[in-house]
């Protein structure tokens, strides 16, 4: 079975998110959606809220995808979970010149890993979690961007 991890903020997770997950299953087994956290600005509470709202906007994956948290260095979770591929979106530029950033850094820790830069389906391609939560914080309807627990969650 091959599995790759997808390492993200999920603050919250949108369908822009999802399309990559889908997507990423056509290539591999299984999907680890890990929510990266630090101690200090995340408290558990509120990761165990966003691992809880990411399973429900997921669930249609079963067992395919699993959602964890993951507060230690990216190369020593992913070699945790018995793998060495990692899985980002790519929207614009900007994007890439991070996306870049971080492989340098990350295959410097560990050579062995590779990265599956997925380009964003362009209907997602202006898709944020920040521009979803502003809309959200200013009383705008999400439910065109996120699966309905998350626009729940949002909106209550
Ligand atoms: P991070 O804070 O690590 O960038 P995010 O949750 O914002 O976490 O994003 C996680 C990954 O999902 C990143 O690779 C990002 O480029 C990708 N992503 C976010 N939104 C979209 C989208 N609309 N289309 C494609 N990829 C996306």
């Amino acid at each position: 079975m091959s599995t790759v991890v997808y390492p993200g903020s999920f603050n919250p997770i949108t369908y822009g998110h999802r399309d990559i997950i889908e997507r990423a299953l056509r290539i591999f087994d299984n999907v680890v959606v890990a929510i990266g956290t630090s101690a200090d600005k995340d408290p558990a509470s509120y990761l165990a809220g966003r691992i809880e709202l990411c399973e429900q906007a997921l669930e249609e994956f079963g067992d395919s995808v699993v959602v964890e948290g993951f507060n230690n260095l990216l190369v020593d979770y992913v070699r945790s979970k018995n793998t060495r591929f990692i899985v980002r979106g790519l929207r614009t530029m900007s994007d890439f010149d991070y996306e870049f950033q971080m492989i340098e850094m990350n295959q410097t820790l560990d050579a062995d890993l590779e990265y599956v830069l997925l380009p964003t389906s362009r209907q997602w391609s202006f898709l944020s979690s920040s521009r979803v939560r502003e809309i959200a914080g200013l009383g705008g309807d999400i439910n065109e961007f996120v699966h309905p627990a998350v626009a729940a969650h949002y909106q209550q």
